[in-house]
């Protein structure tokens, strides 16, 4: 064989090694487009949420046993057996955990302290009220123990007259309870746990901006400044779980009602 064979029968071997490159390239970029399609491309998104999730420090952590935390708590310890047997532990929808996400993403700027007390979210089909007798009742929305760490949400969540949407309605109550959790006996700010709400210092400065006074027990609203919504009247934590759940879900509603609970909200969320 001469050195032209020799050349030549190189020159095919690249020509055809070549095509056969382009051939793969192509199929592999034929497989991946075909991979890419909506389901790959939704799947890929999941990762991201599930990641952006996960990325959350001090994320609280969403349980199976709600009614164990109930039949648990001081609040409930004199409560018979035969009412805390009338509550029943539920697991989440999946769009009930979407939407718990959803609003732990909001409240992200207030679970920056390791020790915010806001461990567990859990759900429960009822829950208990104590007026004199304890009975087993589907009216209550949601309830943070917070000898417990843990927040309940009941069948209710959803059912609420704040806002028409019952999807909306959910993430409201969440947020409502969320509030509770974080800021009545816990400064976020500070990280510092307080024995009660009236020596929290967060609660402190929102009964000054909210008209309430120092005891908590009346509130004084002005032209400017009304309360929230009317259950925001029973005390200055409803009033600010009210604020909050508007300051998330209905902005413009709190910023006409009362600028003042606005401003508050808006520094302490940034
Ligand atoms: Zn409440």
């Amino acid at each position: 064989m001469s050195w032209g064979d020799t050349f030549k029968e190189a020159g095919n071997w690249i020509k055809e090694t070549a095509s056969d490159i382009v051939k793969v390239v192509t199929d592999v970029y034929n497989k991946v487009k075909e991979w890419f399609n909506e389901e790959v491309v939704g799947r890929i998104k999941q990762v991201c949420e599930w990641f952006k999730e996960e990325n959350i420090a001090n994320k609280p952590q969403l349980v199976t046993d709600g009614k164990i935390y109930i039949n648990n708590s001081n609040s409930y310890k004199n409560c018979p057996d035969t009412v805390k047997n009338k509550i029943k532990s539920k697991t989440f929808t999946a769009k009930e955990k979407k939407e718990i996400n959803e609003v732990i993403e909001k409240y992200k700027p207030l679970l920056k302290c390791k020790n915010h007390p806001l461990q567990k979210i859990a759900r429960t089909d009822k829950a208990i009220t104590k007026n004199g007798t304890c009975i087993a009742e589907s009216d209550t929305m949601g309830e943070w123990l917070a000898d417990q760490n843990a927040l309940i949400l009941t069948d209710s969540a959803s059912t609420g007259l704040d806002f028409k949407d019952s999807s909306k309605q959910f993430r409201g109550t969440v947020a409502h309870e969320i509030s509770h959790a974080l800021m009545n006996n816990f400064d976020p700010r500070t990280c510092s746990t307080y024995k009660n709400e009236l020596k929290n210092p967060l609660m402190q400065e929102y009964q000054k901006i909210s008209g309430w006074d120092k005891t908590g027990t009346t509130l004084t609203e002005t032209q400017k400044d009304k309360a929230p919504t009317d259950y925001a009247k029973t005390n200055p934590s409803e009033d600010l779980s009210e604020a909050t759940m508007l300051y998330l879900y209905e902005p413009k509603t709190l910023k006409s009602q009362s600028p003042k609970r606005y401003e508050f909200l808006k520094k302490l969320f940034n």
